[in-house]
């Protein structure tokens, strides 16, 4: 016999929630799961009236399932935002030129606008191309610094405000995991900020309005609510160290699924000082600049992705990643004094200026 809604107690329960295994039904579920959404957004004042948001899209479900709900959030509480779809274009054959067409069935669904940037335009490299250079070993790291910085772009070139991303619950409990695992105590004190910006550049501040949401309420969302998105794994091997992460809390889960909030909640609490880091750790908290190549913020004098561009033009990609992680600073640092000298005899420095040496045309990608 089907057992009554533990919310409404009126309708038939037509699922178990992920998050506290009540039954519920459907209409109760979607007025819960937004609801809790709008919650975290005003307890956190995500936005203020009138705010530019641009929503990083990629055609999977967390970041169709963010656009939906924005979007309905936005009419049903008169947030005042205008809001704007981003995609990154890396360049993968079969995965995302096909998820991209799944973000520009979104742009009419929901009516918003969409604005797209590839790698190639922006590095004169696509992923398909860098993994040709560098292989399938640590392509991640490539494609993950140079999404973030076009990331950057795309929201400049928009001159939003902010811009959200569809990191969950599940993805903050995993990052925290690894960092305490990497020991990367930089990184661990930030990755549980619902907003993160990094002071001083032009970097748009990102927030996450899915932080406390489960990734199993926003599958059940997205199927309930038959939203059109593209589910097909990227071509080229997700990161490893990750999926391990993400198979320890996936077992932690099914034994207590409190465990994912627990984590999140806990590293809020913790407090980090600058003794916290030893005077011998490889392990350093960030002292913010402006790479002296492209402008972007960066905590060298040379931003992760120059570095990486420098490796791909010259054939040495592979050597630069290890480079880049701390064996040949001093490499590093030569290359960037070069660069500044050349800077400063140069009569006209564009800080923003990407960093392949043409910058490209500003509205050459917009689709709208
Ligand atoms: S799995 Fe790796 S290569 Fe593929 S899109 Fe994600 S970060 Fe890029
Ligand atoms: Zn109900
Ligand atoms: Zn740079």
């Amino acid at each position: 016999m089907p057992k009554p809604c533990a919310n409404c107690n009126s309708r038939n329960a037509a699922l178990k929630r992920p998050k506290n295994g009540a039954l519920i039904c459907r209409e109760c579920f979607f007025d819960l799961f937004e609801t809790e959404i709008h919650e975290t957004i005003i307890n956190n004042n995500l936005f203020k009236p009138g705010d530019k948001v641009a929503i990083a899209a990629s055609g999977g479900k967390d970041s169709t399932a963010l656009a939906h709900i924005m979007k309905v959030l936005n009419e049903r509480y008169n947030y005042g935002l205008d809001l704007y779809l981003l995609s990154i274009d890396e360049g993968i054959k079969g995965y995302r030129d096909d998820s991209l067409e799944t973000v520009k069935r979104n742009r009419e669904q929901y009516q918003v606008p969409l604005k797209i940037l590839s790698y190639k335009e922006l590095y004169g490299w696509s992923m398909d191309e860098i993994v040709q250079q560098i292989g399938l070993k640590n392509n991640c790291t490539f494609c993950g610094v140079f999404r973030r910085q076009a990331l950057d772009r795309g929201c400049e070139q928009l001159k939003v405000d902010k811009m959200v991303t569809g990191h969950n619950a599940d993805d903050i409990a995993e990052t925290v995991l690894m960092n305490i695992l990497r020991g990367d105590i930089g990184r661990l004190e930030r990755c549980v900020d619902i907003i993160t910006h990094d002071e001083g550049g032009f970097s748009i501040p990102r927030a996450k309005p899915f932080k406390y949401t489960y990734q199993k309420e926003i599958v059940l969302y997205a199927y309930f609510k038959k939203l059109d998105y593209f589910s097909t794994e990227c071509s080229y091997s997700p990161n490893a160290y990750r999926g391990h992460a993400r198979e320890l809390i996936k077992d932690l889960e099914q034994l207590r699924p409190q465990t994912i909030i627990d984590i999140v909640k806990s590293a809020e609490q913790f407090e980090f000082t600058n003794e916290t880091i030893s005077e011998d750790s490889t392990v350093k908290k960030r002292t913010l600049m402006n790479c002296v190549k492209c402008g972007y913020i960066s905590s060298q004098e040379l931003c992760r992705a120059c570095v990486f561009l420098e490796g791909l033009n010259k054939g040495t990609a592979r050597i630069t990643l290890y480079s880049s992680h701390g064996q040949a600073r001093a490499g590093r640092e030569a290359m960037a004094k070069e660069i500044e000298q050349q800077s400063s005899s140069s009569s006209q420095t564009d800080a923003a200026s990407t960093p392949q040496d043409k910058k490209p045309s500003q509205d050459k990608s917009l689709e709208w």
